[in-house]
């Protein structure tokens, strides 16, 4: 402590470089302070440390808050969200140049994510932050360094971890231990999603995840029909709410009368929120995946003929590759790519889908013959597909009802309360017969897994290196932008970085000799994931960056965006390499 003061001192007035002499670690008297990289400059992208406190002298010294993985990461995320709010109540103007005397923590979102931030072992807490190191100009400001070490750094401490109760902890675990109920019952019964009576589906904004508050805000309502109760504890009362089954759901109504809002809490119900977001209660099968068009994405060797096959000029669609996909073609393949990464379900809106992917109607049938028509239809493969792979399917679909006949639960939202309609729509359809073929063959084929050569992932640029992201939505990687703009499933942007970190380690580590195919690439992943943490993919020992964790659809949907990856097709006849 004295001897950081010492340095401190002695590098006052300095150039920044200078700076560089503090790297290293001091005790406190609550905590261990490590420096760990000094930025370069104040306008830099900041400094980074750590905060390691004693776990038996916080009120999370007990282990029962730590003993299942979900609670560890709720508690890391609580003390995430108590350093943030203490950060927040400091003054915080920059006193000096650039970021001087900025603190910042990777902080948490409405969602529960695993981050590396913040980590509780058995014996540690540890935070990890940035910091702007003052400066004016390029002069080092020594007073103001040692105010943020001495004074900002310890108050934000005690008004954090040593300010955090019992009771504030004991808060979180319980809703985690609710949750994860949820989410047990809802695999042991063959459901997909579950949404509590009373959840709070709309968001504030498009731009924000925030519960809608002003106006008049129709909390969620569970038809009778679709009604099922389900034991959780630290409860007096089951909670009950609408059961999503397996299979194939319709959600049908009006414009604006919330099929998206309804479609969209359950896209993000893969992961849990905080208490008071609205869709605490609001739970997803983790492996659902939602699936939209995205004209212009790149697509490479990924087998679409189960939707798409004789394009003009013969065009190969079991090993399809285009540098710029169309509606149809993009969804088609996002599917695929999906399947392949191993999801459950798929999610779909028609807001965001291609019409002509979707549906074929009867006078169309009639009109274009099918020999001209390179495009089947999803309507006639997403029964195979729930019969031959076991994948359901949530479709919004307020413009036709040509999928009445696939429907196995059709829901129509009304002033954004849902009622169970599957009836009437069965009836309907037996009743106005368009006679529509089946255009699908009745089996949805094989899901080839395609082996990702090595070489694919290269991020030199020049002589160097270079893997960046900026913000959620793009990775250059060496020479090759990402655009993750349409992977709607993507919370947070520090999952982002957790991606490319994730893409560079695949790199470096020349992981793509070892595994057969993506899908055992991701399962890879995943294990080191859970077994070493989000910090072991980082090449820098010590902080561990600003991490948060993807799935790994989204750790697919990063690797199938890169333009030029080279492929093999391991199942299946075709051997092709680009
Ligand atoms: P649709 O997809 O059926 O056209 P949306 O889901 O886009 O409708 O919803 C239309 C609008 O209604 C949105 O602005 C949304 O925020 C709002 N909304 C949705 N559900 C609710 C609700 N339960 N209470 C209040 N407003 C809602
Ligand atoms: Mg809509």
């Amino acid at each position: 402590m004295e001897k950081l003061k010492t340095i401190l001192n002695r590098i006052d007035g300095k150039g920044y470089k200078a700076y560089k002499d503090i790297k290293g670690s001091y005790i406190f008297s609550k905590y261990r302070l490590t420096i760990d990289a000094v930025q370069g400059d104040p306008f830099a992208s900041p400094s980074k440390i750590r905060l390691e406190i004693p776990r038996t002298k916080t009120s999370l010294a007990s282990s029962d808050w730590t003993k299942t993985k979900p609670r560890k990461i709720r508690c890391e995320d609580l003390v995430n969200r108590f350093i943030h709010r203490a950060i927040r109540k400091q003054s915080q103007s920059a006193h000096g140049t650039g970021k001087s005397g900025l603190i910042m923590i990777d902080a948490s979102g409405q969602e529960v994510l695993e981050r590396s931030a913040v980590s509780i072992s058995e014996d540690a807490i540890t935070i990890c932050l940035s910091i702007g190191l003052p400066a004016r100009g390029r002069r080092i400001l020594a007073k103001q360094a040692e105010q943020l070490f001495f004074t900002s750094l310890p108050t934000i401490v005690d008004e954090s971890v040593f300010t955090l109760q019992q009771h504030d902890i004991d808060k979180v675990v319980r809703l985690c231990d609710q949750q994860e109920a949820i989410r047990d019952y809802i695999k042991a019964n063959d459901l997909l999603a579950f949404i509590a009576d009373d959840a709070i589906l709309p968001r504030e904004s498009g731009v924000s995840e925030r519960p809608l508050k002003s106006g008049k805000v129709i909390p969620f309502r569970s038809p009778d029909t679709q009604t099922v109760s389900i034991p959780v504890p630290h409860r007096d009362n089951p909670l009950s709410g609408m059961a999503v089954k397996k299979g194939i759901t319709l959600v049908v109504g009006g414009g604006f009368h919330g099929k998206s809002t309804l479609l969209q809490a359950i896209e993000k119900g893969i992961y849990d929120h905080i208490e008071g977001d609205g869709r605490e209660f609001v739970i997803t099968d983790a492996s659902a995946v939602k699936i939209r068009a995205e004209d212009g994405r790149s697509v490479s060797h990924v087998d679409i003929s189960p939707f798409i096959s004789n394009l003009p000029f013969g065009k190969e669609t079991t090993c399809f590759s285009t540098e710029n996909a169309s509606g149809s073609t993009s969804q088609a393949a996002g599917i695929i790519e999906a399947l392949e990464a191993g999801a459950n379900a798929l999610l779909m809106d028609e807001d965001t889908c291609a019409t002509n992917f979707m549906i074929r109607d009867a006078r169309m049938q009639a009109l274009v013959a099918k020999a001209s028509e390179p495009i089947t239809p999803f309507i006639d493969k997403i029964k195979p597909l729930f019969n031959n792979h076991g994948v359901s399917t949530i479709l919004v679909m307020g413009g036709t009802g040509d999928y009445f006949d696939v429907a196995d639960q059709v829901i129509r939202m009304e002033n954004y309360s849902p009622f169970d309609v599957t009836k009437e729509a069965k009836e309907i359809t037996a009743n106005m017969v368009f006679n529509r073929q089946n255009e699908g063959g009745g089996s949805f084929g094989g899901i080839n897994s395609r082996c990702i050569m090595p070489g694919s992932l290269d991020s030199r640029k020049g002589k160097k290196n270079s893997v960046k992201t900026r913000g959620k939505h793009t990775i250059q990687y060496g020479s090759d932008t990402i655009n993750l703009g349409q992977v709607e499933q993507l919370a947070d942007e520090s999952q982002t970085r957790m991606i490319a970190e994730i893409l560079y380690y695949i790199e470096r580590e020349s992981v793509l000799n070892n595994v057969k195919d993506l899908a055992s690439l991701l399962d890879l992943i995943e294990a080191k994931m859970d077994q070493e943490g989000l910090g072991s993919f980082v090449v820098f020992k010590g902080h561990p960056g600003e991490l948060a964790r993807p799935r790994r659809f989204e750790i697919a949907a990063a690797i199938n965006r890169k333009r030029h990856i080279r492929v093999r097709v391991s199942s299946g006849k075709k051997e092709k390499e680009e």
